[in-house]
């Protein structure tokens, strides 16, 4: 039995069940609308961080998210998680900050490229008119959003069927807010075999919190996955611990119980 770190996993300690744990952002760490912060919660996330990390006593804490990258580096840094990579664009970006490097996932060619710019020409022609607007900051995926969310999901049908009779590879989901329009053969769950191959850490030392159903890719990687409240009902079924609380409080609530083992 491995009690120390090794080449394969630096990152193990004997000290923690979990390296890691890997926290979806939206609806987990902060509200999915533009709602503030609460800064003070997330500070005493970044001190667990400084303990995990000074004291491999418990996970470091990283995020998963479909978030542009600016997004999700910014969060990696705000809760001083220093060493291991985080996940942006539902996958498309690992960011390691421990040697301020980007990486795309190498499965993205410029065919990719040129679909999600071809779909942005679309979306702007023929969406755009209906006052639905691209989020902002993402390299190779298409966010899609507009101030009714009710009428933006009964788009879903229509762009699904407009992606298809054009040839464009993507995966359509929605989450509260937005459409993702992310390409096909990149998601959390490609992702998170990236992170592992990089990191050593392997599934029985992962854990994982998300709200959303998209966020079965971070259930499906780790060997103990929680919800906040507010997590749909669909994917509680498939966790481990529920929180009695939502968002950011059931998110400290969560590493309180795997602090506790
Ligand atoms: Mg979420």
């Amino acid at each position: 039995m491995q009690d120390t770190p090794t080449q394969e996993n630096p990152h193990y300690s004997a000290k923690r069940r979990f390296d890691a744990v890997i926290f979806d952002i939206d609806g987990c760490l902060i509200p999915e609308d533009s709602s503030p912060l609460n800064a003070s919660a997330l500070a005493r996330i970044a001190e667990h961080n400084r303990r995990a990390i000074g004291e491999g006593d418990r996970p470091v804490v990283t995020v998963c998210s479909g978030r542009p990258h600016p997004f999700a580096e910014a969060m990696c840094r705000l809760l001083h998680n220093t060493t291991l990579p985080c996940i942006a664009e539902n996958g498309v970006w690992l960011f390691f900050p421990d040697q301020n490097r980007s990486e795309r996932d190498p499965a993205i060619r410029p065919e990719h490229t040129e679909a999600v710019m071809e779909a942005t020409k679309w979306v702007e022609t023929e969406l755009g008119p209906r006052g639905v607007s691209i989020q902002p900051g993402k390299a190779s995926s298409i966010s899609l959003f507009h101030p009714d969310p009710a009428f933006l999901k009964e788009l879903c049908p229509m762009i699904e069927q407009a992606f298809r009779v054009c040839g464009w590879p993507f995966r359509v989901s929605m989450t509260w807010r937005y459409i993702n329009c992310d390409l096909a053969h990149v998601s959390k769950s490609t992702a998170i075999e990236r992170f592992i191959a990089a990191t050593g850490i392997a599934r029985e030392r992962l854990a994982g919190v998300g709200d959303t159903q998209g966020d079965m890719m971070i259930r499906e990687h780790v060997a103990w996955f929680a919800c906040p409240a507010n997590a749909d009902e669909k994917l509680k079924a498939h966790a481990d611990y529920v929180s009695a609380h939502a968002e950011i409080e059931g998110s400290l609530d969560i590493l309180q119980k795997l602090c506790q083992g």
